[in-house]
């Protein structure tokens, strides 16, 4: 059994503040050290599980926060960004399963600890009309390849948004929020526990599981924080811009959506 795990920090156990999810601080250091126990609670239930080889992706920011050194040493890790920087790079196929850890809610999500949709330039994101985060992407993307989400880690408010798409996986609420910048936290042996106990569920009934996979062909909408990023974005053969604020794109499927995606938020960075 050949297992993807995708890490964020924002959803992480004991992270509710900006300051935690990089920079020098000595809260960006311990952040990186739950996120890592996050991750190793993931693969200790892979293995019970049975999984023969797991693979991290640590999918924060410039994607080097994971402590390699106090990963269990069964995983492998993918550590910086390719080209199309996916919370999934490299999943294909081979694998039989995509954990989710660390994740948040998406943009404009109310008590959603640190939500927000890839950028500060995405106000929203609508796949086939319906508002999608960071979550539901990489579930995508996984289930372009046949891959179902089997589980998720993070606050509440992202469980809930998860579910809400694919049904009730197994998960655990690392945290409540109570704001965007604050929550109820809970110690990392109880939310590990609970990790690894909901990884090891789900890995064991895996036939209970289906890809999320949406109709083709796709239809990708997005609104952006600023009216200039939609009008330079809007210059792309084959988008179109839809609103001040929105751009629209469709496509016939979720792999040159996420390009397109990647490349409206390069865009948007440099509308000046
Ligand atoms: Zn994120």
């Amino acid at each position: 059994m050949k297992i993807y795990i995708s890490a964020d920090i924002e959803g992480a156990t004991g992270v509710v503040h900006g300051d935690q999810t990089g920079g020098s601080s000595t809260d960006y250091m311990r952040a990186r050290k739950f996120m890592t126990g996050d991750v190793n609670a993931a693969i200790e239930g892979a293995l019970k599980a049975g999984a023969d080889e797991v693979w991290v992706k640590d999918a924060h920011a410039n994607a080097r926060n994971i402590l390699l050194e106090e990963l269990n040493e069964a995983a492998y890790l993918i550590s910086g960004w390719d080209v199309k920087s996916t919370m999934v790079q490299g999943i294909d196929d081979s694998f039989h399963a995509l954990i989710l850890i660390g994740y948040h809610s998406m943009a404009g999500t109310e008590n959603g600890i640190l939500s927000h949709t890839f950028s500060g330039v995405v106000k929203s994101l609508s796949i086939n009309g319906v508002q999608m985060g960071e979550p539901e992407l990489s579930s995508l993307i996984a289930g372009y390849y046949g891959v179902p989400v089997v589980f998720i880690a993070g606050d509440q408010t992202a469980v809930k948004e998860l579910t809400s798409f694919v049904g009730d996986i197994p998960h655990a609420i690392t945290k409540y929020g109570m704001w965007r910048d604050s929550g109820r936290t809970i110690h990392p042996s109880v939310t590990g526990k609970a990790i690894t106990d909901g990884v090891s569920e789900a890995l064991s009934n895996l036939d209970k599981f289906k890809p999320f996979q949406v109709e083709k062909p796709v239809n990708m909408s997005l609104r952006l924080t600023s009216t200039k990023m939609a009008d330079l974005i809007s210059l792309v053969p084959g988008v179109e811009k839809t609103d001040i604020d929105r751009v629209d794109y469709q496509t016939e499927d979720v792999l040159k959506m996420t390009q397109m995606f990647r490349i409206m938020l390069a865009l948007a960075r440099n509308a000046g």
